[in-house]
């Protein structure tokens, strides 16, 4: 694995590539790595020859300054498990190579898609996301760009950003990763204390249990209330929203049959914020990767 730590570099790298023919695939990372990043870079890996990791802790999209300066980095471990799932070339750009001088992001309007649920939650996040992933696609311009399901509003942003801006680069959305005990895989759960984290295992396992109860014939909304009224109840859980949604344009009305769609969930649990979501509809057949 190579590591290229500017732009400049990065623009010699991929005339290499162009003439050589490769592909490559892009996995965009915050670092603090684990295994749900590393199977976007495995999928990754087993569909183009040359796989760019970067890892960028991106100012802009952070609402919460000391969630910021709280953020978990691990750069010798990411080089591990990068280079152990495939990445061959590790980016790692500054604030400054990225934005070009102005850290900042400008305001986006995608709708829904940049109001409601993680948009309303925190003010900006979206604009700050939009902002790197546009420059950073600008900057590699893969073929495919591997993001996570378990970001699934994140995804639809960049599906939209990359039908406006970047309509060379496809999306893959890789599924959610979860630990042994079915906490989503988080950068953030390393600051979860033990009993915070026993306490957060009831998002994933409520999420599972209104599955269930959709599964077996419940109305949507009602199963969908129980099981918002059921996490109001977890002390300690500090519930922000639950909901069943479309999975493109996260509307809450659509038809269930018919759309793809999803249960999403967030909550704070002793000052660390989570994120988990459950598919209530078939994963799409994959497109064939070029
Ligand atoms: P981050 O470093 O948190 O910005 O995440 C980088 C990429 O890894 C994003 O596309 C995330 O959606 C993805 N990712 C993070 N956690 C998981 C997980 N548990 N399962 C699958 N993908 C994940």
């Amino acid at each position: 694995m190579e590591k290229v730590n500017s732009l400049r570099e990065l623009a010699l790298k991929k005339q290499l590539w162009r003439n050589s023919g490769f592909t490559w695939g892009f996995v965009p990372t915050m670092g603090a790595l684990h295994e749900g990043h590393a199977s976007l870079i495995r999928a990754a890996a087993a569909a183009h020859e040359i796989v760019v990791v970067s890892i960028f802790v991106n100012p802009t999209q952070f609402n919460d300054p000391e969630d910021f300066k709280k953020y978990p980095l691990t750069p010798d471990a990411d080089c591990r498990v990068a280079e152990a799932a495939g990445a061959t070339v590790l980016f790692t750009p500054t604030a400054e190579d990225i934005y070009g001088g102005q850290i900042k992001a400008q305001a986006v309007d995608y709708g829904q898609l940049t109001t409601a649920f993680e948009a309303a939650e925190r003010p900006g996040h979206f604009d700050g996301v939009v902002a790197v992933v546009d420059l950073l696609f600008q900057a590699v311009e893969p073929s495919v760009a591997y993001f996570g399901e378990k970001d699934l509003q994140q995804v639809a942003v960049v599906r939209r950003l990359a039908e406006e801006r970047h309509p060379a680069v496809r999306i893959a959305c890789q599924p959610l990763v979860r630990d042994h005990d079915g906490l989503a895989l988080s950068s953030r759960n390393v600051r979860l204390m033990p009993e915070a984290r026993q306490r957060a295992l009831a998002i994933s396992r409520t999420l599972a249990e209104v599955k269930g109860e959709i599964f077996a014939g419940r109305d949507v909304q009602v199963a969908v209330a129980e099981g918002r009224a059921k996490l109001e109840g977890v002390a300690g859980l500090d519930l922000a929203y639950f909901e069943a949604i479309e999975t493109d344009t996260f509307q809450t009305q659509f038809a269930p049959p018919h759309a793809e769609s999803h249960l999403i969930c967030a909550a704070t649990v002793d000052g660390v914020r989570l994120i988990d979501n459950i598919r209530l509809t078939p994963r799409p057949e994959p497109a064939i990767v070029p």
